[in-house]
């Protein structure tokens, strides 16, 4: 009986310690678990600040992408805006070619050509086209001129691509006549309307352009005067009637002058030709035979432009 109490007084004895040592386990344990909440806790509020950081990141570059999608919508808008007006623009310009309606004021400005208040210079060139067309195509490219091609009949047939050509790059073509015989296209002023018309059923074929009609005749050899003075009156009566009107020139390259031309005389007889003169008609020739006149024409074009002239063809005097 002592014993077992002595055993029970010991166990309690014991147990006291192991209790004590327990109550100490066990507060180091909540310790040791709050610790662990506590770096959850502040793991999950790092997780939440890095991810809110994130999304603050993530929301300013959608906004950026956003903008800068926007930006581009509208310059693509914009640059569409621009590419239908540019084909507007062309497409008008194309229509008022095709069919070339004469205007009250056209017919007005055609009457006036040879007096202008301001410089300006139609660069013309008769006869072709021929084997130095693309050279001077080429000259015309470069200095950004649109010039008036006087083509006759027999050319055209023989080079209906460089019609084509003369045409889509937007210079006036306008009619020589077909023979450039004068004892045929001067036997009758029924014939030199007849040569008008062959010669502009050609140009219509080469360029595909069933509506087309320049309106505009070169007589061969001029207007005025000559042995077919009288029938070249009558023609003109009877292509006006048609309405066709005929243009001469005022100025010159002296290219139909001589045979031996040289880059001088042709310089020298432009500024003879040009002097004093506002409105310049320039008669030159589109034949290899005159290759000098292709070969001079940057330097034709230079002296003009620097006299101050502005280069203009005959869709600015029909159409305005
Ligand atoms: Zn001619």
């Amino acid at each position: 009986m002592k014993s077992i109490k002595s055993k029970t007084k010991t166990n309690i004895y014991l147990m006291q310690p192991l209790d004590e040592y327990s109550h100490k386990k066990n507060i180091h344990t909540i310790n040791a678990t709050h610790k662990k909440i506590l770096l959850i806790i502040l793991a999950i509020i790092l997780l939440i600040l890095i991810s809110n950081v994130n999304n603050k990141i993530r929301k300013q570059k959608e906004a950026k992408q956003y903008e800068t999608q926007i930006a581009q919508e509208q310059q693509k808008k914009e640059e569409e805006q621009k590419q239908q007006e540019q084909k507007r623009k062309e497409e008008e310009e194309k229509k008022k070619k095709e069919t070339i309606q004469i205007t009250e004021q056209g017919k007005q400005n055609f009457e006036t050509i040879f007096h202008s208040d301001t410089k300006r210079a139609f660069l013309t060139f008769d006869d072709g086209p021929s084997t130095i067309t693309p050279d001077i195509l080429n000259t015309l490219n470069e200095k950004n001129i649109k010039a008036t091609f006087f083509m006759l009949g027999t050319s055209a047939e023989k080079y209906p691509d460089l019609v084509k050509t003369v045409y889509e790059q937007g210079h006036f073509i306008a009619n020589h006549g077909y023979s450039h015989v004068y004892s045929t296209i001067y036997a009758s002023p029924q014939a030199v309307l007849d040569e008008f018309n062959k010669t502009n059923d050609i140009i219509k074929n080469a360029i595909g352009n069933p509506n087309f009609n320049s309106h505009l005749f070169r007589f061969p050899g001029g207007y005025a005067g000559g042995k077919y003075a009288q029938i070249k009156t009558e023609a003109k009566q009877l292509l006006n009637e048609n309405q066709i009107y005929n243009i001469d020139w005022n100025c010159l390259t002296g290219d139909a002058e001589t045979n031996n031309l040289t880059g001088e005389y042709i310089m020298r007889r432009l500024q003879e030709t040009s002097a004093g003169k506002n409105s310049l008609i320039v008669l030159m020739h589109d034949a290899q035979a005159k290759k000098a006149t292709q070969e001079m024409l940057p330097q034709i074009i230079d002296y003009l432009a620097g006299q101050g002239y502005e280069f203009k063809t005959f869709y600015d005097i029909f159409t305005q």
